[in-house]
């Protein structure tokens, strides 16, 4: 798998740190609203890298937090006020009520878009203590220093690299990007808050060396990641909006603390707009998952029309495209329906094909090209219907687009057959093909057809 680095720009082998385990670390949601289909598609992102890395035989693990501490994402500006603590005004509900329903919210619909759930989602409040002690560590490290106000700044002059990301070098501060955070105690405009002190009003607060605050927003991805995945891990993705000031600051936070490279490779994925304009809760035209089920689409559909644009272009939503996008998919499981009786057997097209889709997926994530191989394997007449199946079947692993649905009516493998299937599996690692035929005729006995996939055996009710 290669995937573009944001930091070196250029596409980089993805060569895990720890033999055959792969670690990645996704921004997760800020928690105090619904997600809309740009953050869905961001989200998406992290997965996909995930679900083609295990299709090479990678195991990863993934990480992705959930920021319940009220920061100002987005905004930059000096009178931007708490986002939680409003909700917590508007709702009537206290901030931990508010961020354990908007994240309960966030996983329903990330799972109807066929986001597998990360291994770990880490809380920004369950880990203010790791996030004071990396902040202790940037200050011993002279990387940091205490305000009159019990804020802590990090002195982006004391880090060399910083702007490597982003390009907002110190020479070369862009316009707006100035000072994020005023105030007239900061050394360097661009220095940044690692702890605030909290303010009149301010709700979410904790005791710290430095009196009562807040952890800066930064922080908490450079204290969980870390803690989760070690001082070296292999991917961090985010959306495109997150490269600066996030990430730059997070990368300045972390190697300042540990004095190397953390992350191996930067992974961005770019906006949804519609009609011209980035979607997004301030431009009052969000999309929700319950809008698509609301016309009767299949969120799953979201996925197709995402893979007709590579992952870091800005990608243009219309209902038209989105309908179209529905249509597909639902014909896709439809001729597999009509495949599933036929035999699957396995020909050089079928392993032709199998080839053009892994190397699709394999090269940074090209989806447009691995669309176009679906496209072509469907309407090719030299390969045999049930190779069909058995291909797009083995695909759907990455695709997520649940395209067995009506080949198998809905139907899941019981404990019993399961078992039988990974005994057959375990047979054919150890080259026992007498076991291994035995057991086929066991699964065939009960009515079912075993086909044979580079991810093993895969079986379904005989129609
Ligand atoms: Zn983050």
């Amino acid at each position: 798998m290669r995937l573009y680095d944001t930091l070196t720009r250029e596409v980089h082998e993805v060569r895990p740190v720890r033999e055959g385990l792969v670690t990645m670390y996704t921004c997760g949601p800020t928690v105090y609203r619904f997600a809309h289909l740009g953050n869905l598609r961001t989200f998406m992102l992290g997965d996909l890298i995930r679900r083609g890395l295990e299709l090479e035989g990678y195991r990863v693990t993934q990480i992705m937090n959930i920021t319940d501490v009220g920061h100002m994402t987005d905004e930059a500006s000096s009178d931007a006020v708490d986002k939680m603590l409003l909700a917590v005004e508007d709702e009537g509900l206290t901030p931990l009520d508010i961020a354990e329903k908007y994240a309960e919210a966030v996983f329903t619909d990330a799972e109807a878009v066929g986001i597998r759930p990360a291994h770990e989602y880490p809380k920004a409040t369950d880990h203010i203590q790791e996030m004071i002690e990396l902040t202790q560590t940037l200050i011993d490290r002279g990387h940091a220093y205490v305000v009159e106000s019990g804020s802590v700044y990090f002195d982006v002059t004391s880090f060399p690299g910083y702007g490597k990301l982003s390009g907002n070098t110190l020479d070369h501060l862009r316009e707006g990007h100035r000072d994020l955070e005023s105030d007239p105690a900061k050394r360097h405009p661009a220095d940044f808050a690692l702890w605030k002190a909290a303010g009149p009003g301010r709700l979410m607060k904790w005791e710290s060396p430095w009196g009562v605050g807040f952890p800066g927003w930064h922080i908490e991805c450079s204290a969980m990641s870390m803690k989760f995945l070690g001082e070296r891990f292999d991917i961090h993705t985010g959306g495109n909006d997150l490269r600066f000031p996030h990430h730059e600051d997070e990368i300045a936070q972390s190697e300042a603390a540990v004095g190397h490279q953390v992350v191996s490779i930067w992974v961005h994925g770019g906006h949804l707009r519609q009609t011209g304009q980035k979607i997004s809760k301030s431009t009052g035209n969000v999309i929700q998952v319950e809008d698509l089920t609301a016309r009767g689409l299949d969120p799953l559909s979201f996925r197709w029309l995402t893979f007709q644009t590579r992952y870091r272009s800005e990608m243009d939503f219309t209902w038209d495209a989105m309908d179209a996008a529905d249509a597909k998919v639902k014909q896709l499981r439809r001729r597999m329906a009509d495949w599933a009786p036929a035999a699957a057997t396995s020909s050089d097209a079928a392993a032709a094909f199998d080839a053009r889709f892994r190397d699709s997926v394999a090269a940074d994530l090209d989806m447009p090209s691995a669309v176009v191989v679906v496209n072509d394997l469907v309407g090719d007449a030299g390969v045999p219907d049930g190779e069909k199946y058995t291909l797009l079947a083995a695909w759907d692993a990455v695709l997520g687009l649940d395209l067995e649905r009506e080949a198998t009516s809905g139907w899941t493998a019981p404990d019993d057959v399961l078992e039988l299937v990974a005994r057959r599996d375990a047979a054919r690692a150890a080259k026992d093909y007498a076991e291994s035929d035995r057991l086929r005729d066991e699964l065939t006995g009960v009515g079912l057809e075993v086909m044979d996939t580079p991810e093993g055996t895969r079986v379904r009710p005989r129609i």
